[in-house]
């Protein structure tokens, strides 16, 4: 009992019948990446690269951003690695990116809309990443946060390519890129929810605002039926739909993420062990089930209740 614990913890991410379902860690920094290991993550589905860049009056060099990518890419050896491109913007302040005030930030002009603005901190960090994949075993792949039309995806992906990078694909945060993920995905080779500023955007929330936390819930059913948007997109075309936003870390949220169409899931690594253990009660016909039961509920209290309701009578 206690070695099985104790190495419980380390098996791969699957449901109860067999279907792979890749636990990946969520990262801030390169120093974290010890712990992820440890607690037995499969890969990162999300490095953010915030932590280079904030506090500099200058950014950092290509030589400097590959040492850290490297240090990164050395890590996970024959392991897939999403690295985020840096998503600044007015609630994140970057004189050389993007120093202008804004009323709402979050509606502005950050992310992609950020990078493209400043184009060659975009061309020097996907140059940094390529040099740094070239000299490690790990399987690099970039993506762009705050993607909204088909435009940018192919604009990224076209920047990511001309660096020599073989994986691109976006981050899907805004309705819009929900709405629209058939389109999206085409021009993409994955696509990642960040399902923290997808329920901000979709509730019309600020996620830091602590008056209206209650509206930012992701088992709230809009979120969930913009989420099986992407999913059915990723199957029909074949793509991979990961999730990094906080909703993988809810352990009976990450089946239904999954029933949606989730083909892989990042959370911090400190909920990997609890994701791991609930994909385990599940097969991928129970996994649909819950996804059904959540979808069919008018908010996100019954949402939850739904699925904690029919978990309990398939486990
Ligand atoms: C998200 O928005 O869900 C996400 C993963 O990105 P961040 O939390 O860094 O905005
Ligand atoms: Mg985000």
């Amino acid at each position: 009992e206690r070695a099985a614990e104790a190495t419980a913890p380390l098996a791969p991410g699957a449901l109860a019948d067999g279907t792979p379902v890749p636990l990946l860690a969520n990262l801030g920094s390169v120093d974290d990446v010890a712990e992820a290991v440890r607690l037995g993550a499969e890969g990162v589905g999300l490095f953010r690269t915030e932590f280079l860049f904030l506090g500099a009056d200058v950014a950092p060099t290509v030589r400097e951003q590959q040492v850290e990518y490297t240090r990164l890419l050395t890590a996970f050896p024959g392991r897939k690695v999403v690295v985020r491109v840096l998503d600044a913007g007015a609630d994140k302040p970057l004189a050389f990116v993007n120093d202008a005030p804004e009323a709402n930030p979050a509606l502005g002009l950050r992310g992609i809309r950020a990078l493209r603005q400043a184009e060659v901190i975009l061309r020097d960090q996907l140059a940094a990443l390529a040099a740094a994949a070239a000299s490690t075993e790990a399987e690099l792949q970039v993506m762009a946060p705050m993607i909204a039309t088909v435009e940018e995806t192919r604009y990224f992906v076209a920047l990511a390519r001309e660096q020599g990078i073989v994986v691109a694909g976006v981050m899907v945060e805004t309705p819009s890129a929900a709405l629209i993920a058939d389109r999206v995905l085409a021009a993409a080779d994955f696509a990642s929810i960040g399902t923290n500023d997808l329920t901000q955007y979709t509730m019309a929330a600020d996620r830091l605002l602590g008056t209206v936390a209650a509206l930012q819930d992701p088992w709230h059913p809009a979120v969930l039926r913009l989420i099986s948007e992407v999913g059915a997109a990723g199957v029909a075309l074949g793509r991979p739909v990961g999730i990094c936003g906080e909703a993988a870390a809810d352990p009976l949220l990450a089946v239904v993420l999954v029933g949606l169409g989730a083909t892989s899931l990042s959370m911090s690594p400190s909920a990997l062990a609890d994701v791991r253990a609930s994909l385990r009660r599940f097969g991928a016909d129970d996994a649909r089930a819950l996804a059904r039961a959540a979808l069919a509920a008018e908010d996100a209290a019954a949402a939850r209740t739904a699925a904690q309701s029919l978990a309990a009578e398939i486990v």
